[in-house]
């Protein structure tokens, strides 16, 4: 009997933790396993805001995925893919085609720009290795330009900050640590640096801990970061971005680098593929199928799941994409074993933590207020242990984060 194709699309958290569970529950003679990843390497989108500041080395951010796959058992493609044919149960590749009886989506988010002009064109984004190089080197550049113009255009020294949600804190945790480091090395005075975080909502992380947040703009104020709240960007152009505050007329606010922190949706591909989607995201079946697609699972950032204590969907995060790709997994044995009763997931949320830098965080853990060094010390457990899930104490050894103080 021909063995059924496992195709895991995605080197993300759900994808490798999808595989690296497979690669223990399936046996070689029950399925092919593939693996398809644009990258030949794995990164912590987690911590992408270090990479983009500065602050931590991109190559401390990524590692290989041949070092924590099963080559015996996982075949690894890199390839970016284009198409899903469902039809046909065939993913369309940059290097060609491959053909699945099971397939799991996990190619992660993308930023939303919500049509907001200009964008696309003047904005970053921190969504990937690539993104995080170009947005370091370029608030670099402009540094070091700064310092070779006769008519010194103060404005190069202004960083704008799109939301004020967690992507958008974590970064200006790690800038508010760095611009010292900049000016030092680019001989470039202090107070000539604006950095200014721009919130559409009336508040600082809409809807976390009021406590919490307050710590986090006061530490975050006081090493020199502007809020601009209840504030939503309009455009952004070359010089900078158009700002508007309520009914008042739009400002202009000039700035050298504009990094766009404000929303995610789920992949491209979804909308391509014939798979019903809202905003690229799959609400999902609570056995994580795509409605209409017994052979297809969404999970991570692409899947949308409802809190029913709440009825809203939940926030799109790693902890869910890896409990996922457990869960999958679990699911793909069951279907190989004739088993069509699946495992329905359910998200264990153990709590949130949020950096304000290398030495300083806010959290709740387990329902337990954190602020300062301990949640910092919080959050490096947390990074180190999706390090472990995926990799074991070896890749903790080889790529974590020790530094706790
Ligand atoms: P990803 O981990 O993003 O992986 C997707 C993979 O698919 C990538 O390897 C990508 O290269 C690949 N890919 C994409 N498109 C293609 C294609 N067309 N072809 C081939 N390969 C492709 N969540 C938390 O729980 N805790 C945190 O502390 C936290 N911090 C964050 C900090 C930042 C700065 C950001 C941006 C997000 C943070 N998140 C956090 C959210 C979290 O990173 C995402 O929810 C998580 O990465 C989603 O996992 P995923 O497996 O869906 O996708
Ligand atoms: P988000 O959607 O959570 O926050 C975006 C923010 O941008 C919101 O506060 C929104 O009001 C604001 N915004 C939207 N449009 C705007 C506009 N035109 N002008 C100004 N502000 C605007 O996005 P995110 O922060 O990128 O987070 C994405 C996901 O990743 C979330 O699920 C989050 O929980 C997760 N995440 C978690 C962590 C962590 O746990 N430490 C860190 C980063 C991201």
């Amino acid at each position: 009997m021909k063995k059924a194709k496992i195709v895991v699309l995605g080197a993300g958290y759900g994808g490798l933790m999808t595989v690296t569970r497979l690669q223990k529950l399936v046996g070689v003679n029950e399925a092919e396993i593939v693996l398809v990843n644009k990258n030949d390497y794995h990164y912590e989108t987690t911590w992408l805001h270090e990479a983009s500041a500065g602050t931590l080395h991109h190559d401390r951010v990524r590692y290989d995925v041949s070092s924590v796959i099963d080559r015996n058992k996982v075949e690894f493609i890199q390839a970016t893919v284009e198409d899903i044919n469902t039809a046909e149960k065939k993913v369309i590749l940059s290097t060609g085609e491959v053909d699945y009886d099971y397939l799991v989506f996990a190619l992660g988010g993308e930023s939303e720009t919500f049509g907001i002009k200009g964008l696309n064109e003047y904005a970053f984004t921190i969504t990937s290795v690539n993104n995080a190089r170009q947005i370091r080197e370029h608030i670099e550049y402009q540094f070091a330009t700064y310092q070779t113009e006769e008519h010194k255009k103060d404005e190069r020294l202004t960083i704008i900050v799109g939301g004020a949600g967690f992507t958008g804190i974590e970064f200006l945790g790690e800038l508010a640590n760095r611009i010292p480091e900049l000016c030092h090395e680019y001989d470039v005075d202090f107070q000539k640096v604006r950095v200014v975080c721009v919130e559409a909502a009336p508040m600082v992380l809409p809807g976390f801990d009021e406590e919490l947040v307050k710590y986090a703009v006061a530490k975050l104020e006081k090493k020199g970061i502007e809020f601009k709240i209840g504030t939503a960007i309009k455009e952004a152009t070359p010089e900078g971005i158009i700002v508007a505050k309520g009914e008042n007329e739009p400002e202009e606010i000039k700035a050298g680098t504009v990094v766009w922190a404000a929303g995610v949706r789920g992949s491209h591909i979804i909308e391509k593929a014939d798979i019903e989607n809202m905003r690229a995201r799959v609400k999902v079946q609570p056995d994580l199928r795509a409605p209409g697609h017994d052979n297809i699972f969404v999970i991570g950032d692409s899947s949308l799941i409802i809190n029913e204590e709440i009825n809203r969907p939940y926030p799109p995060t790693a902890q869910i994409a890896m409990q996922q790709g457990e869960a999958v997994a679990r699911n793909i044995k069951a279907l190989l074993h004739g088993n069509e009763e699946l495992e329905t997931f359910t998200p264990d949320i153990k709590g949130t933590v949020c950096s304000l830098g290398e030495d300083d965080a806010i959290g709740v853990v387990y329902g337990k207020k954190l602020m300062g060094t301990k949640a910092s010390f919080m959050k490096k457990v947390i990074d180190n242990r999706s390090l472990y899930m995926v990799g074991g104490a070896g890749l903790v050894f080889k790529k974590g984060k020790f530094k706790f103080f």
